[in-house]
């Protein structure tokens, strides 16, 4: 059965290490993650975006993660990423996402507290966690407002305004990582992370994760962190082990045969964030 997302941050919170949570595409991604998870006896998150959603429907990525976590002996979330309305939350948790985020973030702070207390009410009534977001992480998210190198971080006494207002049990934080591909080195802001780690007690979520060096992550998981997202590294991954496999079997035409490849890639990518969250052996 599907886990909330409250007991697996709180549990990272209290053993100061993170959870990744995985943006998943199809089938072979939310077979690819699981085994990931199962392999390294870790807690995992699934998480689709809009975008990822309008591709097939939110019932169709449930029905996966559903068949996922019954057969999985590890604790499996399913979460809305970057939910853009109150609407759509409200899908997910009727759906019976067991996790959402609501992303007011692209709004002034007063419309963000009013969308965020909105879906953090009806979270809390039916038991599932909303993680909101407060200042920019750059970058484009999946087919969402390009943020560009307009890039505000997180102030962190309007964090602790914003979490103590809305009632969010978790926060994603602007502190200078971006989504997408990296341009140049990404550098996360510790020093801002710490000061919105000291005023908010909830658990803090890095976004826009992939290709940020494994120590600065680590270090912000010293710093409050309690959830990475990674939906990127798995796109490229996943696509790079379908085109090899290709490449070395040009004959292919069966679709199990090359996806064989992008899932290896896939898991193979996700074990190695789990070892470094310090998520594994925590299931
Ligand atoms: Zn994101």
């Amino acid at each position: 059965m599907l886990v909330t997302t409250k007991e697996m941050l709180l549990s990272a919170q209290s053993g100061c290490y993170a959870v990744g949570a995985f943006n998943v595409e199809n089938l072979e991604f939310v077979m690819a993650v699981v085994a990931a998870a199962e392999e390294r006896r870790s807690p995992v998150i699934l998480q689709t975006t809009p975008g990822t959603v309008r591709y097939a429907s939110l019932d169709y990525f449930l029905a996966l993660a559903r068949v996922a976590a019954e057969r999985a002996s590890v604790p499996v979330a399913m979460h809305l990423d970057h939910g853009g309305s109150f609407d759509l939350c409200l899908q997910a948790i009727r759906a019976g996402y067991t996790s959402v985020m609501i992303d007011g973030s692209h709004e002034p702070f007063e419309e963000n507290v009013a969308i965020t207390a909105a879906v953090a009410r009806a979270g809390r009534a039916a038991g599932v966690p909303v993680e909101a977001e407060l200042g920019r992480v750059g970058g484009k998210e999946d087919d969402g407002p390009d943020a560009g190198g307009e890039n505000p971080f997180t102030d962190p006494d309007e964090a602790a305004e914003f979490v103590e207002r809305t009632g969010c049990t978790s926060l994603a934080v602007g502190v200078g990582t971006a989504h997408g591909v990296y341009k140049g080195t990404p550098h996360v802001e510790q020093g801002i992370l710490r000061e919105i780690r000291r005023r908010v007690d909830v658990p803090l979520v890095l976004h826009g994760t992939s290709g940020v060096p494994d120590s600065q992550v680590r270090e912000a998981i010293a710093g409050g962190v309690c959830k990475v997202n990674y939906a990127t590294e798995l796109r490229q991954a996943f696509t790079e082990g379908c085109m090899a496999h290709l490449a070395a079997h040009p004959c292919t035409f069966d679709p199990k045969s090359y996806a064989a490849g992008g899932m290896a890639a896939v898991r193979e990518v996700v074990a190695s964030h789990m070892d470094n969250l310090g998520c594994a052996g925590r299931a």
